[in-house]
């Protein structure tokens, strides 16, 4: 059985009052057995952000990571610092990072390594463009990122990874991917995960599905076999949204 998972990303946006109310608005409805729940606030509101939450039971996550572990990278933030304040998890290769900061898969493999030697949990993005998916690419895109961006993990480590399915065409759009679609893709994926690994440790890794993810529409995603949970971008930081959806997965 695995765990259901929701992580938040604000991207660019928020504060120390949304992390009060956010914190006032789910606090009451963690329980981490039966529900993950990561709130991934730009790197600034980390120390904030954890010392809350942490009393709720909500982890708290990065957006980004530098693929390096020290130097003279001005404006990065490495993985031993972000460990240093306590963060568990980090979501790589969005792909807001692959359109507009130009990360390749290659590099998102750097960043998935480091993070997994200071013990931090990789959120992995993944997801084709509206052309792949027209021209009827997207398995052939889904599975070579997986592939490149996993190439320097055993089957062990790869285990303390999590895969976020994110239709770029469906991130911020208002259009959700069709939900029996999202399985389909999910079901790819975890193929393509026990051959990377072996079948056993695939049916344990969450696979999370991304895109205009809404109190509306969560339910019915969730109902699907292969969707463990959601990464969330614009309702989680709207307090009342987020708590929706919270409430709809417990
Ligand atoms: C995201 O940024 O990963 C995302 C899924 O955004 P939104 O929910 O706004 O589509």
């Amino acid at each position: 059985m695995r765990t259901k998972l929701i992580v938040g990303n604000w991207k660019m946006n928020g504060s120390n009052f949304l992390i009060d109310r956010v914190n006032d608005a789910i606090s009451s409805k963690v329980d981490k057995n039966s529900l993950e729940i990561v709130i991934c606030p730009p790197d600034v509101l980390i120390y904030y952000a954890n010392n809350l939450f942490q009393k709720s039971g909500i982890f708290v996550g990065s957006q980004n990571v530098h693929s390096e572990p020290n130097g003279a990278f001005t404006g990065e933030t490495s993985a031993l610092l972000l460990r240093e304040c306590g963060i568990n998890w980090c979501i790589v290769g969005h792909s807001e990072r692959r359109e507009i900061f130009g990360e390749t898969d290659d590099l998102i493999c750097k960043k998935i390594e480091i993070l997994i030697e200071h013990n931090i949990r990789p959120i992995l993005c993944v997801g084709e463009t509206k052309d792949q998916r027209e021209s009827l690419k997207y398995e052939e895109v889904v599975v070579n990122q997986l592939r490149k961006c996993f190439s320097k993990l055993n089957s062990t480590l790869l285990n303390r990874c999590v895969v976020a399915y994110e239709p770029v065409w469906a991130i911020g759009t208002g259009k959700t991917a069709d939900p029996e679609q999202v399985n389909v893709m999910h079901k790819i994926i975890r193929n393509e995960l026990a051959s990377l690994s072996n079948r056993k440790n695939s049916e344990k890794m969450q696979i999370i599905y991304g895109g205009s993810v809404n109190p509306e529409n969560i339910k019915e995603l969730m109902s699907m076999e292969e969707i463990d949970g959601a990464l969330v971008g614009g309702a989680s930081i709207v307090p009342d949204k987020f708590k929706e959806i919270v409430d709809l997965l417990n």
